[in-house]
């Protein structure tokens, strides 16, 4: 079994990280199609009002806010933003997040895997 991965959706203007999606199983088959799930993503910035880019992720996933990790244990981090909803829009084959910043000092963080 492949391992699991991160995966960003960062904002096409301002490139903020707003959310981060961890892929727990890449390789998980929809039992009605027989073909891998692939999810067409896109979240709003708080930062900036725009959004990020349209991205595709595979499988099995759990979607979470972005935060800053000061130390490779994760025990500090500097929240960056949490999610307030997710919505599927079938006529776009789209899964939509809401994202809110952390808190109303939050910085916009860039993912340092990117
Ligand atoms: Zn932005």
């Amino acid at each position: 079994m492949p391992n699991d991965y991160h995966k960003y959706l960062v904002c096409s203007a301002c490139d903020a990280t707003l959310v981060d999606i961890w892929v727990v199983k890449p390789d998980l088959i929809n039992p009605l199609t027989g073909k891998p799930f692939v999810w067409r993503m896109q979240a709003n910035c708080p930062f900036c009002g725009d959004q990020s880019y349209i991205t595709e992720v595979v499988g099995k996933y759990f979607p979470g806010g972005y935060a800053v990790s000061l130390d490779d244990e994760h025990e500090n981090e500097i929240p960056s933003t949490i999610l307030e909803n997710i919505n599927y829009n079938e006529a776009d084959d789209l899964v939509t997040f809401t994202v809110m910043k952390a808190n109303p000092h939050a910085k916009p963080c860039k993912c340092p895997l990117d």
